[in-house]
């Protein structure tokens, strides 16, 4: 039988093996006391590897902890990736307003000097 590893997000120092495949479960840690949520080991994989070369295109160092590992569960556990992330992730845009640069009509009128308008 499958089992997976589930590590505290408190102390990130005790893991749990449960015979289900879910996203995490909340339990009082038996390390560190805290009722913290033990985190999928693949998911956790996940995020210490964002955690070092964090993702190009995604603001991953203003993200809190527990949406890193929601972001991790879902590139993990359901196939997504980076590009799904970025409606959800809340990067403040400053809209760039340029205002269009005087499109000033070229004058075109050139003097036509017909030099040869026949005199009547
Ligand atoms: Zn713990």
């Amino acid at each position: 039988m499958p089992t997976v590893a589930y590590r505290c997000s408190s102390c990130l120092d005790h893991t749990l093996t449960r015979s289900f495949d879910v996203s995490h479960i909340s339990i009082k840690c038996p390390n560190c006391g805290e009722f913290a949520r033990f985190v999928h080991e693949g998911v956790l994989e996940q995020y210490e590897a964002f955690e070092e070369s964090p993702p190009e295109d995604l603001d991953w160092e203003r993200l809190g902890r527990m949406e890193k590992f929601l972001v991790c569960e879902k590139i993990v556990r359901q196939g997504k990736t980076i590009e799904d992330f970025e409606v959800e992730v809340h990067a403040d845009e400053e809209s760039d307003d340029e205002p269009t640069s005087g499109d000033q009509p070229t004058p075109d009128e050139q003097s036509h000097d017909d030099e040869s308008t026949p005199d009547e």
